[in-house]
């Protein structure tokens, strides 16, 4: 135990300088490049979460000041519901999941985003971050042990807690099979994880912060079918209880999300469940016949059936 917990009192001090939740999102949301320069009001109280509500009430957005990147997108997540967005490149997406970290404050006339009825911009940023877990596509891991991976999720976190996020994230059998279990050590000087095995890491770091809100980008690259079911589970896990928005790109995975937001060219062009999206027999549906061909399902008098 003593070998565990002196690199996390060591590391520690430096961790604690940094914004831990900026620094991941910024990185999960590709963002680095893009400097942002949000200020908080001055006197801003913080933001009191009560059930976690998202509301987008006709949220516009440009980046350049001349193409809109969304545009007139209303929404609601209630408490501890799920809604997924969809479209393809450039529709939009990670845009709306920005836009509510507060990389980019919306003007007056853009519309306005609340949490719990207060509109984010007149809270402080830090609040705000602290209820907002984000699960990104490639977790950004720090050379350092396992443990410190994990437990970076809170401050403090005893291993008991780091074994426990790790079992709820379906990571936990993979690390005792490491050389030294939780002591050892990942990153560029240790062991390499693989992307599947960063997002269960970035899983349990986000169970451990335990956020009311989350964001999720689900990860694009084809992932083989027992690492996609465990993390389907682990997501469970996550999800369960909490606020969230997640970008989807396989749609058999939001099946079960409360309501999918279909996106073109920044607007919602369809909304419903999975259901009410396919019997909509609109883009939606046709996205999801294109993946199941691409699958291996075919559409057989109409009815999709799996392929032989
Ligand atoms: P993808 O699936 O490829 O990630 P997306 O649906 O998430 O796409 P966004 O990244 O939200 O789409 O992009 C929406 C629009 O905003 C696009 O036209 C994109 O070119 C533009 N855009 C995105 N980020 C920036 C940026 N930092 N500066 C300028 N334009 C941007």
């Amino acid at each position: 135990l003593a070998q565990l917990y002196s690199p996390l009192n060591m590391l520690g001090s430096m961790y604690r300088s940094i914004n831990r939740s900026l620094l991941d999102a910024e990185r999960l949301l590709q963002l680095l490049d893009h400097p942002t320069d949000i200020n908080d009001k001055p006197d801003a109280p913080d933001l009191v979460v009560s059930d976690g509500e998202i509301v987008f009430d006709n949220v516009s957005f440009t980046y350049d000041g001349r193409k809109p990147a969304i545009r007139g997108v209303s929404f609601r997540v209630p408490k501890g519901g799920s809604v997924a967005l969809v479209g393809e490149s450039g529709a939009g997406k990670s845009t709306i999941l920005r836009l509510l970290y507060r990389f980019y404050d919306l003007k007056e006339n853009e519309g306005r985003i609340l949490v719990d009825g207060q509109d984010i911009r007149d809270v402080t940023q830090a609040s705000l971050r602290k209820a907002v877990g984000v699960v990104p596509q490639d977790a950004v891991l720090f050379n350092a042990n396992i443990a410190y991976n994990i437990g970076y999720g809170k401050l403090g976190s005893s291993l008991e807690e780091v074994e426990e996020a790790a079992k709820a994230a379906q990571m936990h059998d993979r690390i005792m099979s490491f050389p030294a279990k939780y002591e050892t050590e990942v990153g560029e000087r240790g062991i390499r994880l693989s992307g599947g095995e960063k997002q269960r890491v970035a899983i349990a770091r986000t169970l451990l912060k335990n956020p009311p809100i989350l964001l999720l980008d689900e990860a694009t690259s084809a992932l083989d079918t027992s690492t996609e079911r465990d993390i389907q589970k682990a997501l469970q896990n996550l999800v369960r209880g909490r606020s969230s928005l997640s970008i989807a790109h396989r749609l058999s995975t939001i099946a079960n999300a409360d309501l999918i937001l279909v996106l073109k060219d920044g607007q919602i062009i369809e909304q419903g469940n999975h259901e009410q999206l396919l019997k909509l027999n609109g883009v939606f549906a046709g996205m999801w016949a294109d993946q199941m061909n691409a699958a291996g399902w075919l559409p057989v008098d109409g009815v999709l059936r799996e392929g032989v």
